[in-house]
């Protein structure tokens, strides 16, 4: 293709993606195929001579797309939405049409100070401490691909710092803590790492948060065996039903074990915390005071396309340390001079994506209001599905709505049902809603409760699809409850 195709094709593409827009809200969600349509539809070797590109262009609007879940669907409430925006999806273009991997600063200058610069202004924005900007010249912010990612990382630089500061640790008695609550990022580090990872109980009354006696109680009981805690990761906001771990008693046990890293997953809910009216509830002030490290995915909740998952430390050393890995075709005369930041060593891989440009676009075209805009309205979405649930006699909502996720069940009035009952049936209530294809929403265990999630973050969500999915629910429900008392 020469630059000329190139121009045309684009401009084909740039009127698809806005015709596919315009055409989204008519699409179902979830696409009514089976397993194996698209295996079957394509050959199983490329093709020996090179095609027209219109015939590929045009294939996959008849084959791909037709295949694809559409989490921008303004009826998408299952898992956490991603936000994504076209401002991100143009930061996305500009930075495949210039692909370099970006992994010294002097390997393409303008991706690593972009990075520093987005980093920091995502920082303010969110009220985090000077002490995890960039600036500080001690802590920083990094764009890592996923959560799970940042999680590894922290891990590693955790488990390095403690080789470090208590040499001849049998380090085999290192353990992660998690909550049950913990989204799987915590048991993947520690299996990656071949460490233990502690699961710690929390409970209903507790609305599902890690409280500090639990967190003490386990520290207390593994170094009486001789085992070494050496991470935390607390939630703000777990996947499942929005818990937010009590920062507050953590931090204040941590301080009896200096040596523990508190990492924050915020990856859902970080981004509530740019607004101001949200940071008590998100525990603003006790993740600066305690956490070594926080992250956030701005490709859930903060209106930029997967990915781009931000990860803050205090010390930035303690990821160098542990990841800087120098061979003589690595060096530069800036980094020798210790003038620069080499990203390379902030995260596992050596190359890495132009990633900050999509967040520079989407937050100087939406800026600081336009962000904090769009988080208020979420919530306020999910307050009125909240209502309506609550207003309805035959639901019942599980935890109190956590920002913009409610989690509910069906518990028909009068009926005298089993726990076990009423989990079969809320399980045939959301087999239904699944077979409906113009809605998705997801489920959970809650201690043994299956509930229903809806979670609202979908850019386009607006009432009326907040009201249409709400019908939706009664209706099946009402279907699930004739079916189980037949
Ligand atoms: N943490 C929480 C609280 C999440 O809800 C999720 C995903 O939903 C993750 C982490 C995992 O994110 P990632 O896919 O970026 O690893």
């Amino acid at each position: 293709m020469d630059i000329e195709e190139f121009r045309k094709a684009g401009y084909q593409a740039i009127d698809r993606i806005c015709d596919f827009y315009y055409s989204l809200e008519k699409r179902p969600v979830v696409p009514p195929v089976q397993p194996g349509y698209l295996l079957n539809a394509l050959p199983d070797s490329p093709p020996e001579k090179g095609e027209d590109f219109g015939i590929i262009a045009d294939d996959y609007q008849k084959l791909i797309l037709p295949g694809l879940t559409h989490w921008q669907h303004p009826s998408f409430f299952a898992y956490f939405p991603t936000a994504c925006t076209f401002e991100g999806m143009l930061g996305d273009l500009y930075s495949s049409s210039t692909p370099n991997p970006g992994f010294n600063w002097s390997s393409s200058p303008a991706c690593t100070e972009l990075e520093m610069v987005t980093m920091d202004w995502s920082a303010r924005m969110l009220g985090l401490a000077d002490h995890f900007l960039n600036s500080s010249g001690t802590g920083g912010g990094v764009i890592q691909t996923t959560s799970s990612d940042s999680a590894l990382v922290v891990a590693v630089a955790a488990r390095s710092l403690y080789q470090r500061t208590r040499p001849g640790t049998n380090l085999e008695k290192l353990v992660i803590y998690v909550t049950s609550q913990t989204h799987s990022l915590g048991v993947k580090a520690s299996l990656v790492l071949g460490l233990e990872c502690r699961i710690l109980d929390v409970r209903a009354e507790d609305e599902y948060a890690l409280r500090g006696e639990t967190l003490k109680a386990a520290l207390e009981e593994d170094i009486g065996k001789g085992k070494h805690p050496f991470v935390l990761i607390a939630t703000v906001g777990t996947t499942s039903s929005g818990a937010i771990d009590r920062l507050d008693e953590i931090g204040e046990v941590a301080k009896d074990y200096p040596s523990l890293w508190i990492h924050v997953d915020a990856a859902w809910a970080g981004v509530t915390l740019a607004c101001p009216e949200y940071r008590k509830v998100a525990r603003l002030e006790e993740i600066n005071k305690y956490a070594a490290s926080i992250g956030t995915n701005f490709h859930k909740w903060g209106l930029v396309n997967f990915d781009a998952a931000l990860l803050w430390v205090k010390s930035r050393e303690d990821l160098t340390d542990a990841l800087d890995v120098t061979p003589e075709f690595l060096r530069t005369k800036q980094s020798d001079a210790g003038a620069v930041i080499d990203y390379r060593n902030w995260h596992l891989g050596l190359g890495r994506r132009f990633r900050s440009l999509k967040i520079w676009f989407v937050l100087r075209s939406y800026g600081v209001e336009g962000f904090q805009k769009y988080i208020r309205k979420c919530i306020e979405l999910n307050r009125h599905f909240a209502a309506l649930v609550e207003a309805s006699p035959d639901f019942s909502i599980v935890t109190p709505p956590s920002f913009a996720l409610t989690v509910f069940r069906l518990i028909p009035r009068g009926a005298e049902l089993s726990e076990e009952s009423l989990n079969d049936l809320n399980r045939s209530l959301y087999a239904r809603l699944g077979a409906r294809h113009e809605v998705l929403l997801t489920q959970t265990l809650l201690n043994g409760t299956f509930c229903v999630r809806f979670a609202v973050g979908a850019e386009r969500t607006r009432k009326e699809h907040v009201e249409h999915a709400w019908q939706l629910i009664q209706e099946e429900a009402g279907v699930a409850l004739k079916d189980w008392t037949a």
